[in-house]
């Protein structure tokens, strides 16, 4: 087959003014107020009613003729007569004559013959006399019919985006049915290799993440998704799924098989139903994208991989939503900001997932393809082809992805229960990449993070302090954390009693960079030591000793599923999975923090959670504090 190759990519402007241009007619439905967040008003909204319906008090007091006010003083009082009372919700008539009163609760209709409301606190009730000791003028504390919101009134215009506000106004006027646009958009998976979520995953399979997470964008831009799930890589199967989307749908989307891979074919099927309109276009992440149009219908090929799938949809796919619903794209909030460490690039214009952690900005990408590039990230940056290098502390503006509230605190580094637990201790939100000691040292050493979370052993089994000396890393503090018990992990039954039962066993190894394979790397060398043969010799007899996986908890699924028979990790995954344990040894989990960072509260806050009894007293088996617990040296002074 001939493979599509990107040579002329269409430049972001002009795929900007393109999709400017590209606009659908949604229709209109009545929909419940209790269904009708996030949608856009297809009518200007007129209230039926006066709101409120009758002349209402503002305060608890009484009711009253204001002329007969006018005298009171606080050592002269007037003197009136209580008549009645009348709590909210009250249909009954009542009538108030000159030196009368009648007692009124906030809410209640005023009686007739009243003029004004007392406050309770300016007066004294004994029994039927109630003594005023100031003076009042008409009108006041009443809220006049009609006040608010006056019949006939335009309350909410065409346009809207309904939120909780509109909402309110909406059910204040009795309004139930609401006029909403209907702009039906269709979502298509593509992909032999997906499977739908829920279901069983298959060796070789993913879960579709891109029908669900453009399924919501396209809900958060007020239009309406509808999915027609995954289809396999098969041209006549494609053609059918987009023949339904296209007859019901105002828009239709695909993800998937538009690069120019093997099976890659859905641009070639947008180009022979429709016309292609553009097929490529120079921004990272996500060039490969088709932008068509089959019978009046706006048709956009996304990329497979979820980040690029969603920035694409931000940047292309919503302002066609937003033009056809004939609204503003109101909700991307811009954020001035620093950023926190410079990031290189160049080339192509960038749409660049960025994390905000206390107004600095770091960079949020991981490899490509994985969608928590996106969850973790808070917005993006646009770094405009011939920017080649952003410095540290330059400032930039992030387009923010949404209202999520941004971390308190950046990690990276080994997974960790204890940093759990710190998390749910002090409330903080805490921001962890997962990625092993020395992907902690790395980004510790960039700046892209405030704490790095490690278990890295030297030659002679010393913990982390000489890998900072041997880096050379300056303005970190290491904060001595606890320790944690390491050893085999296996399905109960197994025949496996120590370290020497591996060769032959299927291993499931941590991740290259991780300290606990470094851990497990100088027991394995130890063990070769006292058998008197190389190291490599020994590790070429366990089968998986090469493979990688990122967790504790990933190598305990590894382990349950029955994908390997033994894994080496912490006493308190092994549990947590209900897998038998022998314990090996301990090793010591620390914290470098960047000094710079040291007196935010947030990181203060999370030292003291370290130091305290209750965080010894809460740790999961295995592991414990000791008499270095939140010791902290700065290895400049050593
Ligand atoms: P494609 O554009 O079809 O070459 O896909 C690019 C990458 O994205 C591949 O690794 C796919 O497995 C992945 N991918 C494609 N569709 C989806 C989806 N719906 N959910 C998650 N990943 C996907
Ligand atoms: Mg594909």
């Amino acid at each position: 087959m001939e493979r599509k190759e990107f040579r002329e990519l269409t430049p972001v402007e002009d795929a900007r003014k393109l999709v400017s241009r590209i606009k659908v007619l949604p229709g209109i439905e009545y929909t419940h107020v209790g269904n009708a967040t996030g949608r856009i008003l297809a009518e200007d909204v007129l209230s039926g009613v006066d709101v409120p319906a009758f002349n209402r008090s503002v305060k608890d007091g009484y009711a009253l003729r204001a002329k007969d006010t006018y005298k009171a003083t606080e050592p002269e009082p007037v003197v009136l007569r209580l008549t009645a009372s009348i709590p909210a919700g009250c249909a009954d008539r009542f009538f108030v004559n000159d030196g009368e009163t009648i007692e009124i609760s906030t809410g209640a209709p005023i009686p007739e013959g009243a003029d004004a409301v007392i406050m309770v606190e300016q007066t004294k009730q004994t029994e039927d006399t109630v003594y005023i000791y100031q003076p009042v003028h008409i009108a006041e504390n009443i809220m006049r019919a009609g006040s608010d919101i006056m019949k006939g009134e335009r309350v909410l215009r065409k346009n809207t985006r309904i939120g909780s506000r509109e909402i309110g106004v909406l059910a204040s006027i009795g309004k139930m049915e609401v006029p909403v646009k209907k702009l039906l958009v269709g979502i298509i998976s593509t992909g032999d290799e997906l499977i739908e979520p829920g279901k069983e995953l298959k060796p070789g399979k993913i879960f579709d993440a891109n029908s669900y997470a453009i399924a919501a964008n396209v809900e958060e831009c007020g239009a309406i998704p509808r999915m027609y799930g995954i289809v396999p890589d098969e041209g006549k199967l494609m053609e059918e799924a987009l023949d339904r989307a296209i007859n019901e749908c105002n828009i239709v989307l695909t993800s998937g098989s538009t690069s120019a891979g093997i099976g890659d074919i859905m641009y070639r099927i947008i180009e022979d139903k429709g016309e292609t309109l553009t097929h490529g276009i120079a921004i990272k992440p996500g060039k490969p994208v088709v932008i068509g149009m089959i019978n009046g219908v706006p048709t956009i090929g996304l990329p497979g991989n979820p980040t690029s799938a969603l920035s694409i949809f931000n940047e292309f796919v919503a302002p066609i939503i937003y033009n056809s619903l004939g609204v503003a794209p109101s909700f991307k909030a811009k954020v001035s900001a620093v950023m926190g460490t410079g990031i290189r690039s160049g080339g192509r214009e960038e749409l660049f997932p960025v994390g905000l952690v206390r107004g600095r900005v770091y960079p949020a990408d991981k490899t490509s393809g994985a969608i928590t590039t996106l969850a973790d990230a808070d917005g993006i940056i646009e770094i405009k082809a011939q920017t080649e290098y952003i410095e540290a502390g330059s400032p930039v503006e992030v387009t923010m992805f949404g209202n999520a509230r941004s971390p308190d605190i950046m990690f990276v580094g080994g997974q960790c229960l204890g940093v759990d637990l710190l998390e749910d201790m002090t409330g903080k939100m805490i921001r962890t990449l997962n990625m092993g000691s020395s992907a902690g040292f790395t980004a510790i050493a960039g700046g892209t993070t405030d704490i790095a979370g490690v278990n890295m052993p030297d030659a002679e089994g010393k913990y982390n302090l000489p890998v900072i000396m041997k880096m050379g890393l300056t303005g970190v503090v290491l904060v001595k954390g606890y320790r944690r018990k390491l050893g085999l992990i296996f399905r109960p039954g197994t025949e496996v009693a120590e370290l020497g039962d591996l060769p032959g066993k299927r291993l499931i190894n941590r991740n290259r960079g991780s300290g606990t394979r470094a851990i497990l790397d100088m027991e394995i060398g130890r063990l070769a030591a006292e058998k008197s043969i190389p190291r490599a010799e020994l590790t070429k007899t366990i089968e998986g000793y090469n493979s990688g996986s990122k967790t504790h908890r990933s190598v305990c699924d590894a382990i349950k599923s029955g994908r390997a028979d033994v894994g080496f990790g912490l006493k308190a995954a092994a549990e947590e999975a209900g897998l038998a344990f022998i314990p090996v040894t301990e090793d010591e989990f620390d914290f470098v923090i960047r000094k710079d960072v040291m007196d935010a509260p947030e990181i203060k806050s999370l030292l003291s959670a370290l130091s305290s009894h209750e965080f010894s007293e809460r740790l999961p088996a295995g592991f414990h504090t000791y008499e270095r617990t939140g010791e902290i040296i700065s290895p400049s002074g050593i």
